[in-house]
């Protein structure tokens, strides 16, 4: 059987923007990391990119986006990714935030939200997650009680990245008791009152996750997102966008680079052998996420192939770190870029395979797909 890959080299017009894209990241001031998107904070940065059309690159022009194909958006953030770019700001507006609401919301919320996310102005945050709802999403205990027009919001997010620098947050919120048909999604206004936002500091001492306590936040009823009782059919659907792309491959691409530079001096059979073993794997996954993006492009249902991108594509990101840690013990500069960029990995690399749905979870999902 002869396996239909997704062609090697993409089509003239993906690959001149991607030289775009290159000559404009040599036009930037920043410092390249690892796990830039999730940390790498910097909205002069997104508004750049806004600038250049690079954010809202596939939605309708008349929500401000550009109307290009999703292989194009995903040459560009392949790009980005690769060079380690300060992305953080936009990228989960960007990802799921607006495809969301394009998806579910109003007219008004797609006019007043979606034009400024690609202009790289507004940030939204993720709300799922609770202290006691983790895997289990679907035990979300943050209670959503009607109050007139609008609705009433009592409980407790954590985990929630960057919330202290967002505008917005997609809340999961218990409007029922139904363990799925209860559940509702509330766009939520982080400067309303009774929104307050804790930092939980990384092991690194970052101050990147927020603990967001909801006391009595007032939400009115326009920024209920889609259905109510439809919020866990929304949250499937987002998460798809959320697991498939290639941000769950190149957390790590610069460490790649590192070693890449490193064989290249060292020429030992080892390090080649590693460093041809990992460009293997990372062809391969991504192979994978670019044909669940052409998927998503096209409405087509992937929780499964998604589940499976993120559960291969984090593994993998892990892999990077130990193989780099391995092959450049003791022959690099301490105080060097390779070193500080791998000390940076090691200490965001357990968060890889639980960030956007654990390893565990993720096999039952496949499995569950699979019929199994
Ligand atoms: C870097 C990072 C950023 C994050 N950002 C956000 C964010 O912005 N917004 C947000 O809402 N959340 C965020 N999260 C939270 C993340 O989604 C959760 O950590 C994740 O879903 C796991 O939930 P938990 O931490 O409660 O672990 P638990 O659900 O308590 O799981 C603990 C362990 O038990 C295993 N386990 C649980 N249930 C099962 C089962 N049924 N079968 C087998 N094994 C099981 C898990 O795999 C895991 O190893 C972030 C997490 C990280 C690490």
């Amino acid at each position: 059987m002869v396996l239909a890959l997704p062609p090697t080299r993409l089509p003239e017009s993906a690959e001149s923007l991607r030289a775009e894209v290159r000559q404009f990241l040599t036009e930037q001031d920043f410092v390249p990391g690892v796990d830039t998107w999730l940390s790498s904070f910097d909205p002069e940065f997104s508004r750049r990119l806004g600038e250049r059309g690079w954010l809202g690159m596939t939605w309708p022009k008349r929500y401000g986006g550009h109307e290009r194909s999703a292989l194009e958006r995903f040459v560009v953030i392949e790009e980005l990714l690769a060079a380690g770019a300060p992305v953080a700001a936009h990228w989960v507006a960007d990802r799921q935030s607006a495809p969301s609401l394009l998806r579910f919301g109003t007219e008004g919320q797609r006019q007043k939200l979606v034009p400024a996310i690609a202009r790289g102005e507004c940030y939204f945050a993720i709300g799922m997650s609770e202290p006691d709802s983790g895997s289990d999403l679907a035990s979300v205990r943050t209670k959503a009680t009607r109050d007139g027009d609008g609705w009433r919001l009592d409980g407790t997010k954590v985990w929630t990245s960057g919330a202290h620098h967002c505008h917005y947050m997609i809340a999961l919120c218990r409007t029922g008791p139904d363990r799925h048909g209860g559940l509702t999604q509330f766009v939520v206004d982080l400067a309303a009152p009774g929104v307050q936002i804790r930092p939980i500091e990384l092991l690194t001492g970052e101050h990147h996750f927020n603990e967001v306590v909801l006391d009595n936040v007032y939400v009115p009823g326009d920024q209920l997102l889609g259905t109510e009782g439809d919020g866990w059919k929304q949250v499937t659907s987002e998460l798809a966008n959320e697991r498939s792309g290639p941000e769950r491959i190149l957390s790590t691409a610069q460490l790649l680079i590192e070693l890449a530079r490193y064989a290249e001096t060292a020429r030992d059979t080892r390090t080649l052998a590693t460093l041809g073993g990992l460009f293997a794997q990372m062809w391969s996954i991504r192979q994978l996420s670019l044909r669940v993006a052409g998927a998503l492009d096209r409405g087509a249902s992937v929780e499964v192939e998604a589940a499976l991108v993120k559960d291969l594509g984090t593994r993998f990101e892990q892999e990077v770190v130990d193989a780099v840690r391995v092959v450049l013990a003791g022959n690099v500069d301490p105080d060097g870029r390779a070193a500080a960029l791998l000390t940076h990995a090691v200490l965001h690399s357990p968060g890889f395979t639980l960030r956007g749905g654990t390893t565990e979870i993720l096999g039952v999902i496949v499995a569950r797909g699979l019929g199994l």
